[in-house]
């Protein structure tokens, strides 16, 4: 299973899927190039280290950070692309993720046009499950190239019942909002289900 990097927390926790309470799965889906890893590489908070320690592609990375006066860990998978479309591997995916960002690139309109099947296969993996999944414009920074409007992707995640919120990786613009989201999404979505 994938290796886990620690990024600017202060513990390091083996990936085991024994649920802990406040360790939270966070899968980044979406096409090629939409800019997963470096969105994945922001929230790690070690897109500037990475990549000394092995020849692995580090595709794991945890978090540590308190949200709402509630501390929380987030492991953040960038594993989609790694093996193929429609392989176990991505099955599995599906099954273990707390929350799904489905990602495109607003200078992709194809990335975009992509995201209700994949929507379609994570709620046939899902089926009643209360899991978060935001819809996540990336590279917003490209304003000349922009080929998908805000309003467009707004639209989308009603009619889908996602929410959405646009980034720039490159900017490292809406970033953390985007992981404080995610973190109040899951809780909320934790208490629904229990209830
Ligand atoms: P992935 O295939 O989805 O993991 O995409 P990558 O993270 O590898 O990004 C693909 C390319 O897009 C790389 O050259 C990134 O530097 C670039 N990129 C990623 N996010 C942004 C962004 O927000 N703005 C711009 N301008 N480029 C980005």
């Amino acid at each position: 299973w994938p290796s886990v990097h620690s990024g600017s927390s202060d513990s390091v926790r083996s990936s085991d899927s024994s649920p802990e309470p406040g360790v939270y799965k966070v899968m980044l889906l979406g096409d090629h190039g939409v800019g997963k890893t470096t969105l994945a590489g922001i929230f790690g908070g070690t897109q500037d280290t990475f990549s000394h320690e092995s020849d692995h592609p580090e595709d794991t990375y945890e978090r540590n950070l308190e949200v709402d006066g509630e501390k929380t860990t987030l492991m953040v998978y960038d594993i989609w692309e790694q093996s193929g479309p429609h392989t176990w591997m991505q099955d599995n995916c599906l099954q273990m993720g707390d929350a799904f960002l489905l990602v495109f690139s607003v200078t992709d309109r194809g990335s975009f046009q992509r995201l209700p099947g994949l929507l379609l296969r994570l709620r046939t993996a899902r089926p009643h499950r209360h899991i978060p999944v935001i819809l996540v414009g990336n590279k917003g920074d490209l304003a000349r190239s922009r080929e998908v409007s805000m309003e467009e992707g707004r639209s989308l995640a009603g009619m889908l019942s996602c929410k959405y919120t646009e980034t720039s990786a490159a900017l490292h613009h809406n970033t953390q909002e985007l992981l404080e989201g995610v973190v109040r999404q899951i809780r909320l979505r934790k208490d629904e289900g229990e209830r």
